[in-house]
């Protein structure tokens, strides 16, 4: 064993122990130098043979100082080094060196030759001020260690080399340091487990059983720690901590981990979700659904429309809280055969937009038709709602014309929604329909009778008398609808139905996802200043259904998710009207 303490051994030390003056040899020498290490070694295998078990323990350093390294002197840095890096790696490598000469004069492996270096928790954690010892200590205990593992075998099958590193021990180099008890606290209790510094006994005994092949044959390369649990050291020890608290009182705080600086810059954005269902029930085989083919049991869906399909949406509307901020568009139809059910819609709360009588196709009609029509609804709604009259349209099947329009207008509706000029912002109507129907060829003609552009209106500008008059459009299209691909009706060659909603679902998600991340900014894109709108169009008969509702339970279910996860306002469900007045008076 090495270790640095220029006294001679006091042997008295040792009188209970039976032989103890003669099997204790002590050799004094300067770990600094390498002649007087060699000599050592030599003097002790003089006296006993070779030496098997080496304790490396060299470890001193300026305790009467404590210096960052910033002022540390290279002086210091090198003296505390010199001895207990330099030294150390002199005294493995000598250790070694006689091992492989008294093997080589042999022809045979030494037995149990192993290494035990002191090692230290400062190089663990670190110590302040004392950089130059932790750096020392940490490089032995895992650079050094691991290294010497690796060789050591190749001169020696079951040689090893380990690491024992003490916390706080109670030797004399301690001094008084911790006779203050708060001192004590702070240093050997407040990080420790065992609350308690160690003993010499309790690391001698650690590396007593680490220098041994009975103990430990099979262990190697590792540093213990003999800390009594340590998990690191106090840096603000507790009258640091209440006076700094005290002071934050007074003046300055410092609780933010990251500077207000950092923060990614808030942009807003703004989404107006505006879900409708269009109650078509039978209505829907009588207009632009008729045809000589249809049979009691094409009616018959009609009928699981306003008996099943409306409840179980309404349901749905009502469980996600939504029920006042949608709009429903009931033809006069409906409301007459099921007064019910349309009740029951009134009675949520939401709004009700026209959507004709018998789900009449404008082009089928004769103006005086439309006109009679839309007078008849507008009564019919208007009873249901106490005397309040319908501000929103939706056509049949998407069949409007500029009468269509017109007549909306003498009416005083506030909107439209069966175009897709755009698909995701209102706009006003009539622009911009053109003023002349486009030029179709014809090929009985010169070519040069057809070439002529479309001319198409602007949109008049917000703010003026014609934009404050004009009535807005809130796009809806087949893209924007449950029925295009999840209804089926058998005589018409373009409806799917069998369709998975997961496909479905995908679809409106991405048209969702798109528009919150590249159109509902409120500083720049084309929704500047007012964000983007997601419409949406469902019927009682595709979407009530019990393959599809459930699709659509998940889908209001996440709707409402991004909802409460955005910022606050910036994704609303509203009724169209609401959504028409918002784009009015922008
Ligand atoms: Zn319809």
């Amino acid at each position: 064993m090495t270790g640095f303490d220029r006294r001679e051994v006091d042997k008295t030390l040792y009188d209970d122990i039976s032989g103890a003056t003669e099997r204790l040899f002590s050799v004094t020498g300067d770990l600094k130098d390498e002649s007087s290490i060699h000599k050592a070694f030599n003097d002790a295998k003089s006296r006993f043979g070779p030496v098997q078990i080496l304790v490396a323990n060299a470890g001193i350093t300026d305790e009467s100082t404590h210096t960052a390294i910033w002022d540390l002197s290279v002086e210091l840095w090198d003296s505390v080094n010199t001895t207990n890096v330099r030294g150390t790696f002199l005294t493995i490598k000598h250790f070694l060196q006689q091992v492989r000469d008294v093997q080589a004069s042999t022809n045979n492996e030494l037995e149990n030759v192993s290494i035990v270096v002191t090692g230290s928790e400062t190089g663990v954690f670190g110590q302040e001020y004392h950089a130059e010892y932790a750096t020392g200590k940490a490089g032995l205990q895992y650079g050094l260690v691991k290294t010497v593992k690796n060789e050591i075998v190749r001169l020696n099958a079951k040689a090893r080399i380990n690491a024992v590193a003490p916390g706080w021990v109670n030797t004399p180099l301690i001094g008084d340091r911790l006779d203050d008890p708060r001192e004590l606290w702070a240093e050997a209790q407040a990080t420790v487990a065992l609350k308690k510094i160690a003993q010499p006994e309790d690391v001698a005994r650690c590396m007593a059983f680490l220098a041994s092949h009975r103990t430990a044959g099979h262990i190697t390369g590792q540093c213990i720690s003999v800390d009594g649990g340590q998990e690191g050291r106090l840096l603000w020890k507790e009258e640091q901590v209440l006076s700094a608290a005290k002071a934050q009182r007074s003046g300055t705080s410092h609780s933010t981990s990251m500077p207000a600086e950092l923060e990614p810059p808030k942009r807003a954005r703004r989404m107006r979700i505006c879900l409708s269902v269009d109650f078509d029930a039978i209505s829907g085989y009588l207009g632009t659904g008729h045809t000589p083919e249809n049979t009691l049991a094409d009616y018959s869906a009609g009928i699981f429309s306003a008996n099943v399909g409306v409840g179980r949406l309404l349901r749905l509307f009502a469980k996600h809280g939504i029920s006042d901020k949608l709009t429903w568009f009931i033809p006069g139809h409906s409301m007459d055969t099921f007064p019910e059910q349309t009740a029951a819609v009134v009675a949520s709360g939401a709004e009700i937009g026209l959507h004709g009588y018998s789900h009449e196709g404008a082009y089928a009609m004769t103006v005086e038709q439309e006109k009679d029509v839309l007078e008849k609804c507008i009564d019919l709604a208007t009873k249901l709602k106490d005397g309040k009259r319908p501000v929103g349209y939706r056509a049949p099947l998407y069949q409007i014309r500029e009468t269509t329009v017109k007549l909306l207008q003498e009416h005083d509706f506030l909107y439209d929604s069966s175009m897709n000029a755009h698909d995701s912002l209102p706009y006003y109507l009539p622009r911009p329909f053109p003023g002349q129907p486009p030029h179709v060829p014809d090929y009985n003609q010169p070519a040069a009778s057809w070439m002529k552009p479309t001319a198409l209106p602007q949109q008049p500008v917000v703010g003026t008398a014609e934009a404050d008059t004009a009535m807005i459009e809130i796009p809806g299209s087949w893209y924007t609808e449950d029925m295009t691909p999840l209804g089926f009706y058998p005589y018409t060659a373009s409806t799917q139905g069998y369709v998975s909603v997961d496909v479905v679902e995908k679809i409106w998600w991405d048209r969702f996802d798109w528009l919150w991340e590249n159109e509902s900014w409120l500083d720049e894109g084309p929704g500047e200043g007012y964000g983007s709108i997601y419409p949406m169009i469902w019927h009682p008969e595709s979407s009530g259904r019990n393959h599809i509702v459930g699709m659509i339970d998940r889908f209001i279910g996440k709707l409402v998710t991004r909802m409460k996860a955005a910022g606050s306002g910036e994704i609303t469900f509203e009724t169209m009207e609401s959504v028409a007045k918002s784009w009015k008076s922008r």
